[in-house]
């Protein structure tokens, strides 16, 4: 049997395409391999969102150039957002790279692996899709999994270059989602997490008339499916009607990433975020007050061109006032074709480290005053996961997505739904003991 080796760099939509492009390839009879040097083909799924991780396919690239000249007949492919942002280019400057395709073309890829195999190089980053259109394809047996509903963005965010490497927004009709789901379902996922870059924005380009928390309500009534999670809302879009979702659907877990990326109005404006700083925590702040036990996540972007010691002040006080319980936060970094890339990238790389290491160690210690706060309080696990040195102790999450490693007497199961007393909290995760399994 022939070996596929895929390596995502990049975000949960990268995961899923990867998972697409894994069962096109098993249709071929691929089997995945996590070791490079058994490999007969490699996928390197990229991501251009920071400047960092498309610098890390280059060296990628370097590795398995060096490969390929051991084992002539191995094949490479480049696909995701450099890949859709470099399209032909990338042929040509890299001459052993067999496939470069784009976000769209997984639907056309038995198509061009036929091609590869018949020794062509061939480059395929047409948008070329009306509608956003997936079906239901197999995976490897998990407890967890995404569905992209959505993809694409027409927010263009000044420093974001998504809107020109996913293109502009497409939704995925609802039936197809909730055979998706329904298929997972029956397959032994208990979680599924719904993927869009603005998943508020779901539907506007339908035929029919469906809102995202309208497509919640749907996937809630699937029979089986345990917790519904989703990412990533928009501040500006996040409504009234979500925040009734999350409250009144009980399989919706309380979790919410709602990126702010800058403490201060002045630089939301440049950023073309569309929302104040005020308004944005005034929505959470409502949604904390209704949704018991709701935590928050969120991006933060330092250095901004023209952020000021003054601004940057005011993301360290946002941070202190809305009590994330995790954020990512990173270093600006422009990216081509947007509009940030055209101003001056006047904060230096000194001043940005010293933003970013300010944010995280504020950010530590809110999470670690959070993480005890769980101290004695008993919550839902879901059982993910079993520790190789110990089989007592599994993993799991809560429903706040927070890792809970567990102690049980119990032989649990993967994809059990246990109750845990927590009993211990340390920097970025919990520890906690069975209290009460059912069994099965
Ligand atoms: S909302 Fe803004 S940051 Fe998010 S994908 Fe769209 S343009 Fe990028």
């Amino acid at each position: 049997m022939s070996k596929l080796y895929i390596r995502t760099f990049g975000c949960q939509m990268n995961e899923y395409d990867s998972e697409r492009i894994a069962s096109v390839f098993a249709e071929r009879g691929y089997d995945l391999t996590d070791n490079i040097k058994e490999a007969d083909f490699a996928v390197i799924n990229t991501c251009s969102v920071r400047e960092k991780p498309y610098h890390k396919v280059e060296s990628e690239l370097g590795r398995l150039k060096f490969m390929k000249r051991n084992k002539p007949n191995f094949k490479i492919a480049v696909c995701g957002c450099v890949a859709q942002q470099d399209g032909e280019k990338f042929l040509d400057r890299f001459d052993y790279v067999d496939l470069v395709f784009g976000t769209s073309a997984i639907n056309r890829l038995h198509s061009l692996l036929d091609l590869v195999e018949q020794g062509e190089r061939v480059c395929d980053v047409n948008e070329a899709e009306d509608e956003l259109s997936i079906p239901v394809f197999a995976r490897e047996k998990k407890v967890s999994a995404f569905v992209t509903i959505m993809k694409g963005c027409d927010n263009f965010c000044s420093y974001c270059i998504v809107p020109y490497v996913r293109g502009r927004e497409k939704s995925r009709k609802p039936d197809e989602i909730l055979d998706e789901v329904k298929y997972l379902v029956d397959n032994g996922v208990k979680e599924v997490t719904l993927l869009g870059q603005n998943v508020n924005s779901y539907g506007k380009n339908l035929d029919e008339t469906i809102t995202f928390a309208e497509l919640l309500y749907k996937v809630h009534e699937i029979n089986g499916l345990e917790r519904l999670r989703f990412v990533t809302s928009h501040p500006k879009d996040f409504g009234d009607d979500l925040i009734f979702a999350i409250r009144d659907l009980p399989k919706i877990c309380e979790y919410l990433h709602l990126p702010l990326q800058a403490g201060s109005s002045r630089i939301l404006k440049l950023m073309n975020r569309k929302y104040s700083y005020e308004e944005y925590r005034d929505k959470v702040l409502k949604a904390k007050e209704m949704i018991p036990d709701l935590a928050l996540s969120s991006d933060f972007i330092v250095g901004f061109p023209g952020e000021t010691e003054d601004d940057f002040e005011m993301t360290l006080k946002a941070l202190e006032e809305i009590r994330y319980e995790s954020i990512f936060a990173f270093k600006y970094s422009p990216r081509p074709k947007t509009k940030a890339s055209m101003w001056e990238d006047d904060v230096s790389e000194e001043e940005k480290s010293r933003r970013l290491d300010e944010v995280l160690k504020l950010q530590s210690k809110i999470t670690e005053e959070i993480n005890k706060s769980y101290v004695g309080k008993v919550q839902e696990i879901l059982v993910e996961g079993v520790s190789k040195k110990d089989k007592n102790v599994f993993s799991g999450r809560n429903r706040q997505n927070k890792v809970v490693n567990i102690l049980s007497n119990y032989k649990l199961n993967i994809g059990d739904i246990v109750t845990v007393e927590i009993t211990e909290a340390k920097k970025n995760s919990l520890l906690g003991r069975v209290v009460e399994y059912a069994g099965r």
